[in-house]
Parts: C-alpha cells; sequence; structure tokens
C-alpha cells in the first residue's frame, strides 16, 4: 500500500489555475494550431495537465515529463493566440501554462 506524501501550502497554491480542469478539451478543440496539426501539437489541454504534474511536488517524473515534451513541435506550436483561454468554461488560463513551460524548458 502507498504512504501519504504531504505537501506544503505554498507547494499546493502552485496546482491553483490547473488542477481545476476537467479535461473537457474545449480549449483544444480552439486552438487554430490544434486544428492544423493534431499529430504533432499537443494542444493546450494536454499541455496544460503536462504542468499540472510537473509543477506538483509530490511528483517524481518532472525531468521525464519535461523532455516529454521537448520538441520542435509538441510544445513550441503554441503561438499565444489565446482562443483556448476564452474557450475554456473553469476559466482557466491555458496560454499562460504553456508559456511557464516554455520558460521551463529553456533554464
Ligand atoms: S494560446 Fe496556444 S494553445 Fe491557446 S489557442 Fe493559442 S495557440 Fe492554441
Ligand atoms: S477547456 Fe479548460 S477545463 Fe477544459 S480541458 Fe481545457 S483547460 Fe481544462
Amino acid at each position: 500500500m502507498g504512504k501519504e506524501v504531504p505537501q506544503s501550502n505554498k507547494d499546493r497554491a502552485k496546482l491553483d489555475g490547473m488542477y481545476e480542469c476537467i479535461l473537457c478539451t474545449c480549449c483544444s478543440t480552439s486552438c487554430p494550431s490544434y486544428w492544423w496539426n493534431p499529430e504533432a501539437y499537443l494542444g493546450p489541454a494536454a499541455l496544460l495537465h503536462a504542468q499540472r504534474w510537473i509543477q506538483d511536488s509530490r511528483d517524481q517524473y518532472t525531468k521525464e515529463r519535461l523532455e516529454a515534451i521537448n520538441d520542435e513541435f509538441k510544445l513550441s506550436h503554441c503561438h499565444n493566440i489565446q482562443n483556448c483561454v476564452h474557450a475554456c468554461p473553469k476559466g482557466l488560463n491555458p496560454a499562460k501554462q504553456i508559456n511557464s513551460l516554455k520558460k521551463l524548458q529553456l533554464q
């Protein structure tokens, strides 16, 4: 059986704006970059979810997750058009999370 892995309030707060995602994929279906390259570009729903786990202090696979999206298309094909932000029924901002992921990739 697994054991409890505690998380500080500060680390828990890093998940705000991501844990609320219901994976409806309205953001991805509204994204022009995803329309034209659905097989190469992961799209905002998947990328927001990747960031949700990358930012989780309890997760052990940050490096592997970043490597998995380190690709010419998978992450980089977001052009900041922001349709995803307007489409999200939960008021989330996938574009902001994608920009954070891009910054992490540069580090
Ligand atoms: S900001 Fe990025 S993910 Fe959002 S709609 Fe534009 S291209 Fe797609
Ligand atoms: S539209 Fe919002 S709630 Fe739906 S998958 Fe995208 S980020 Fe998650």
